[in-house]
Order: C-alpha cells, then sequence, then structure tokens
C-alpha cells in the first residue's frame, strides 16, 4: 500500500511504526489488563506530536492532514485499538471539531493546550435513549443572563472519566428535535459535573467510557461553540473524520492480526511440516490479506477525498464499515490459525479479537453507515 503515499506520509509511516514498537507495543498487554484508561500512552503519543498532528502549528498542533491522522490511526492500532482510540476521541472528535467550530479566543483557550497534549478532550453525544438516533436527546440547555444551565446524563463517553474538557451536545428546546441542539465546551471541576459509572467492556480496555452527569452544571456563554441549534451539523461533519479514525483502527488491528497469523503458520509445525502449507491455511491467510488490502484502500480514498476537500460522508461510511467488518473477521481467522495458544492471554491475538468488536459499534454501528451509504447511493 505504500505506493499510494508521497514520500514524507511514507516518512511518517515509518517513524510512527518505529515509536510504537518501542513504546506502545511492549505496555499493550499490561495497560489492558489494568482494565483502565492508560493515561501514560497519552503523555507518549503528546511527547511525538500525535494529540495534535492534524491542528496548525499556530493551534500547537503539527498541521498534518487527515491522511495523516488516517496513517496514524493504523500504526497505533497495530499494537493498541485502546490507544488509537485515546487519541482519535481526543484530537480527532474533540479537537477536530473544536478548532473547525470554535472562534480565536475559543481555539486559543481549548485548542492550545489540548494539541500540545496538556490536556485530554472527550466528546458527549451519546445518551441512555439518544444515540443511533440523536434527535431523542433529553440533556438540556437553559439560557439565564450570559450563561447556559446544564442538566442531563451522557453515557459511554471514551476518555470521560480523565478528560480536563468535554465537547458537549445538549438541546436548547427537545421540541425542536435536531435543530435545538447546541454544542458546548464544559470543564473539569464546574460545580454539578460529575463522572457517574465507568464501564467494565469485553475490549478496548485500555481506554475508558464513561457516564457523565451534569446537574445545574452554570456554564459561561463564551463556552457555546458555533451557532445555537447547529450542534447536530457540527457532530455529524465530526463523526465523518471520527469514522476515518475508526476505519484506520480497523485496518491497523487486521493488518496485525494477520502479520501475527502468518508468522505463526510458517512457525508451527503438525503432521510433520508448517501448517501454512495446508491449504486450509493458506485459504484463509489469502482471504484475510485482500481483504485488509481492501480495507486499506477504501480507508486512503476516504483520506484523500477529505484532504482535497470534497464530501467524503459515503466513502468514509464504506471505509469504516468493510475495515471493522474485516476487522472482526480476520481476527476470528487470524485466532483460529494460533489454534489453543491463540485463546490465551499469553499472545495478542486474543486482544485483537476482543477489541475488534467495538468497530462496529462506536462511532456508528455497521447498520449506521448502511443507512448513511443506502441514503446516498439512492439519492
Ligand atoms: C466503548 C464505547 C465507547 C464509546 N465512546 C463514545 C464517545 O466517546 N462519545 C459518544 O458520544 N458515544 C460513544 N459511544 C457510543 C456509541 O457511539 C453508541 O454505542 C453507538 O452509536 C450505538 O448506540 P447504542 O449503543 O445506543 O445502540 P442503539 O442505537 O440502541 O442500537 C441498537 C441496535 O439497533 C441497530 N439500529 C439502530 N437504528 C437502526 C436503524 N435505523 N436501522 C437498522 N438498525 C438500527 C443498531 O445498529 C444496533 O445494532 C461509545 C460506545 C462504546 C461501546
Amino acid at each position: 500500500m505504500d505506493i499510494l503515499l508521497t514520500e514524507p506520509e511514507r516518512m511518517l509511516q515509518r517513524q510512527l511504526r518505529d515509536f510504537v514498537q518501542a513504546e506502545i507495543a511492549p505496555c499493550a498487554d499490561e495497560w489492558d489488563r489494568r482494565n483502565e484508561l492508560a493515561y501514560e500512552a497519552f503523555q507518549k503519543v503528546a511527547s511525538v506530536g500525535l494529540t495534535g498532528l492534524t491542528v496548525p502549528e499556530e493551534y500547537g498542533g503539527q498541521g498534518g492532514s487527515l491522511m495523516d491522522a488516517l496513517i496514524a490511526s493504523i500504526e497505533l492500532a497495530r499494537a493498541s485499538v485502546s490507544v488509537a482510540s485515546i487519541v482519535g476521541t481526543h484530537m480527532g472528535l474533540a479537537l477536530g471539531g473544536l478548532y473547525r467550530y470554535g472562534n480565536e479566543d475559543q481555539r486559543r483557550r481549548f485548542v492550545v493546550p489540548a494539541a500540545k497534549g496538556e490536556r485530554l478532550c472527550s466528546y458527549a453525544l451519546t445518551e441512555h435513549d439518544a444515540s443511533s438516533d440523536i434527535s431523542r436527546m433529553t440533556t438540556t440547555a437553559r439560557r439565564e443572563g450570559d450563561e447556559w444551565i446544564i442538566n442531563g446524563a451522557k453515557c459511554f463517553i471514551s476518555n470521560g472519566d480523565r478528560a480536563d474538557m468535554v465537547l458537549l451536545f445538549a438541546t436548547v428546546d427537545k421540541q425542536l428535535g435536531n435543530k435545538g441542539i447546541t454544542a458546548f465546551v464544559v470543564e473539569k471541576g464546574t460545580p454539578g459535573f460529575s463522572v457517574g459509572k465507568i464501564e467494565d467492556k469485553l475490549g478496548i480496555r485500555a481506554e475508558s467510557a464513561a457516564e457523565l452527569m451534569f446537574d445545574d452544571v452554570h456554564v459561561p456563554m463564551e463556552n457555546q461553540i458555533g451557532e445555537v441549534g447547529k450542534g447536530m451539523r457540527i457532530a455529524l461533519s465530526i463523526l465523518d473524520e471520527g469514522r476515518l479514525d475508526v476505519a484506520g483502527q480497523g485496518v491497523g488491528l487486521a493488518s496485525a492480526a494477520l502479520d501475527a497469523a502468518v508468522a505463526y503458520s510458517k512457525e508451527r509445525q503438525q503432521f510433520g511440516q508448517p501448517i501454512c502449507e495446508f491449504q486450509g491455511i493458506q485459504w484463509m491467510l489469502v482471504d484475510m490479506a485482500t481483504q485488509v488490502d481492501a480495507a486499506w484502500l477504501l480507508a486512503y480514498r476516504a483520506a484523500r477525498l477529505a484532504d482535497q476537500g470534497q464530501r467524503f460522508s459515503k466513502e468514509v461510511a464504506q471505509a469504516k464499515l468493510f475495515a471493522a467488518n474485516t476487522a472482526m473477521d480476520v481476527a476470528r481467522k487470524s485466532l483460529q490459525i494460533h489454534g489453543g495458544y491463540g485463546y490465551m492471554k499469553d499472545l495478542p491475538i486474543e486482544r485483537f479479537y476482543r477489541d475488534a468488536k467495538i468497530l462496529e459499534i462506536y462511532e456508528g454501528t455497521s447498520e449506521v453507515q448502511k443507512l448513511v451509504i443506502g441514503r446516498a447511493i439512492l439519492s
């Protein structure tokens, strides 16, 4: 796939692969066992500029493209989808939105420290009864003088328990449906803002998914992001970039699972020969390699379209849908090729298998991606 990258992109890929091998891969299993947000991972990625990769340099970032962000997501996920998810939520979802829709003052106050990795961000859209269908949102924002008063709760918020600030979506009037949704920044320590249940998850156990509670939280007008009623548009446009990141996570996980399967199948001997010489195993590897390449191509296409400023909602939904499916399928086949050893926690394939499932769920389930693609095809 390198042939599709420019020389600077290939260089970034090589640098990140070395960094991930040295700093992330050796810790990934231990972070997973701890079952809490791996804050050290956030600090490590901050030290190489990944917390602000796509943010312009004048706002504390690296000025990278969405292709750069995709490359980073793939390389991180080759070692840990949890770490890729921490970064994707912080930079792709929260910072991406704050930079694009924030005014100059908000960029200085929120984007600069977050891009430098001094502050961790989360993105809070989902509620217990409003997720695939966001119009059912019940978290409210009521205007009082020059403040907004927020009440409600969000659930499953990645980075939520450790985040210094949250990009929050609330409705100014439930009767307005999508047209009432508005975006705000709520900072940690604001009275009435607290963390509720922290989920115990199947996979990506080194990132956290938390409930966030808002009980008469006073937010200054200066923390309103974009116009009143434009929150839905903001949330969805950010999600397109988030989906590119999740597609990258799928490609990264699947290619690591494929590499592990190829290496193991050459080493493991049964019936007097390496198991890769059995046609049944080879055909699995062939299918896996073909799926991984196709997932890579779809993700690259979506990133190039995005960087050219073209519409890419359909293409990124296709990339996310296919990459998530590929990650699930390739992780399952790779574990099968590893036999009983693959089922044990001694090898990372057991973690890849658990981590793959989330890719079909967050940032829009696979069914929701099909809705997006279907509407685009039929429009
Ligand atoms: C680990 C984790 C981290 C997360 N991080 C964040 C975060 O940082 N910020 C955030 O805001 N959210 C986050 N989420 C929430 C995530 O985006 C939602 O879980 C996801 O959108 C699905 O919502 P739901 O779980 O309520 O399922 P539901 O919306 O209740 O869907 C249930 C099932 O119905 C299907 N379905 C729904 N509508 C349709 C339809 N029209 N046609 C066909 N099928 C349909 C779905 O595909 C799914 O299979 C996270 C979730 C998890 C598990």
